[in-house]
């Protein structure tokens, strides 16, 4: 059926404000405005759809979309930064379950549409499916519903052979189509069931980056099935996430030096194995010291990590920061790519408190000054700032860029005892004669730091 041209329009020009929304996104002054005008795109094209003439089943369309309206409505005002990840996953996951289920209707109905198309409904629906189940496992984990890895024996094997059974199937849905309801169902079956056991062995730690492929996936099968809905604002919008989705798992793969095919295929779960003992004893320092160190220093860099967002102490830090600037000492803040438990969670959660985005830096940009900085704060952070990873060949972060904040001359840590950070691996900045540890949960103790730079006046 040819479309009318408002409704083709009004696709197209959905499409077009979610590649300016993306854009909005890259810059975290420009984001909120991103996020509008991608709403405002998914708006139009939702709304055009309505205009389709000979459309049935209203009443149905209108009930889902009052539901899943209400459901993100709720869900979106009541999630904390904390949990952001998990409910990415499993809004990710809809979008690939939506993206199979598309395609199922479409196998059902038996429309003719030719071997093209249907070979590309039929990858969309593998591509969806593995990544709507896959994202409901990654959803429990890190909702802590799933508290274990599941290992099946010969893993690797059976996840090959899931695959090569849902390509073979695939195959036959096409060569016969259109295809026997049966053949769909085992097609189907075998797809969630590929997802599921992909998913299962993978640990918390590299959930984030699994996440972020089955978005890419996503993207991918949303694409597809735009193609064979012939509907831009679905191909567009599904070009997108996945181009999105592919860089950001290159990216988060690469800031913690842990290659895509390792985390699928040879996973690890729970505290990290190996490395070499640190020697050496921890000194500690009261936040009066603390804050007499950084009053009369020139330059301080804080360094937050994901003990700050679980303290939700930025208000606080920022606070902080504040009255150090008043006191004229330049205060810069310090963000690694994986600091906290998503890309981009600690620039979020500054911006939120209110500090600049031009006091925000990335690694490459702020490395190069911690040998000048008088003193690094670090908030909350531990992996991020661990010097082995330089230096030790043996441990299991080695190789994972880190920021230099052990160059500092002095280095300050907030955190609330001696336990290691989401790695497992012992921290040797710790042990270093410039380091002194302050320990407390982040936002008392940034409480207390502030009274004391306050009396300092
Ligand atoms: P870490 O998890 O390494 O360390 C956080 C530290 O915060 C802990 O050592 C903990 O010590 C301390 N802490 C916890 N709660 C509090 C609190 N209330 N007050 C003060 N301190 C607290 O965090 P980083 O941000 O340094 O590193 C992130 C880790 O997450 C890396 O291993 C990274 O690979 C991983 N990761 C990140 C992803 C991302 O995209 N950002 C994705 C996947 C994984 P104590 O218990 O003693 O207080």
């Amino acid at each position: 059926m040819t479309l009318p041209i408002h409704v083709q329009g009004a696709w197209f020009a959905g499409a077009l404000l979610f590649i300016l929304g993306l854009k909005g996104m890259s810059s975290p002054s420009t984001a909120r405005r991103g996020i509008v005008w991608a709403g405002v795109g998914m708006g139009v094209a939702v709304l055009a759809t309505f205009l389709i003439p000979g459309l049935r089943n209203l009443g149905l369309m209108l009930a889902a979309l009052a539901l899943g309206a209400a459901v993100a409505w709720v869900s979106g005002k009541r999630v904390k930064m904390t949990d952001m990840p998990q409910m990415v996953a499993i809004y990710n996951g809809m979008g690939g379950g939506a993206a199979a289920a598309i395609a199922a209707i479409e196998f059902a109905r038996g429309d003719a549409h030719g071997p093209v198309l249907t070979a590309l409904a039929t990858l969309g629906a593998l591509i969806g499916a593995v990544s709507f189940t896959g994202s409901c496992i990654a959803f429990a984990k890190l909702q802590g519903l799933m508290k274990r890895a599941v290992r099946l024996p010969a893993q690797n094997i059976v996840n090959l052979v899931l695959a090569a059974l849902a390509l073979v199937l695939g195959g036959v849905m096409v060569a016969a189509a259109p295809p026997r309801p049966e053949l769909i169902y085992a097609f189907f079956v075998v797809a969630l069931a590929l997802g599921l056991v992909v998913t299962l062995p993978i640990g918390g730690a590299d959930m984030p980056v699994v996440i972020s492929l089955f978005n890419a996936f996503t993207g991918l099968a949303v694409g597809f099935e735009g193609y064979v809905l012939g509907n831009p604002a679905l191909i567009i919008a599904g070009i997108v996430v996945g181009a999105a989705g592919t860089l950001l798992t290159q990216l988060m793969a690469k800031a913690m030096n842990r290659p895509l095919t390792n985390i699928i295929f040879t996973p690890i779960s729970g505290a990290a194995q190996g490395g070499q003992a640190v020697e050496g004893t921890m000194k500690e320092v009261g936040p009066l010291d603390a804050a007499a160190m950084m009053r009369y220093a020139g330059k301080v860099i804080i360094v937050p990590g994901y003990g700050m967002a679980v303290a939700h102490a930025q208000h606080k830090v920022w606070e902080m920061a504040e009255l150090l600037e008043e006191a004229g000492v330049e205060v810069k803040f310090a963000i690694h790519p994986v600091a906290g438990r998503m890309p981009g969670h600690m620039n979020v959660l500054l911006a939120e408190a209110g500090v600049p985005y031009d006091k925000i830096f990335d690694l490459q940009e702020i490395n190069g000054e911690f040998p000048q900085a008088d003193v690094a704060l670090i908030i909350g952070a531990n992996d991020v700032v661990n010097p082995v990873a330089r230096t030790d060949k043996s441990s299991p972060i080695y190789g994972m860029p880190i920021l230099d904040a052990d160059k500092a001359h002095n280095v300050i840590v907030i955190k609330r005892g001696k336990g290691t950070g989401y790695s497992g691996v012992e921290n040797a900045l710790f042990y270093e004669d410039n380091c002194r540890m302050l320990y407390g949960d982040a936002q008392p103790v940034a409480g207390e730091i502030i009274g004391h730079l306050k009396s300092m006046g």
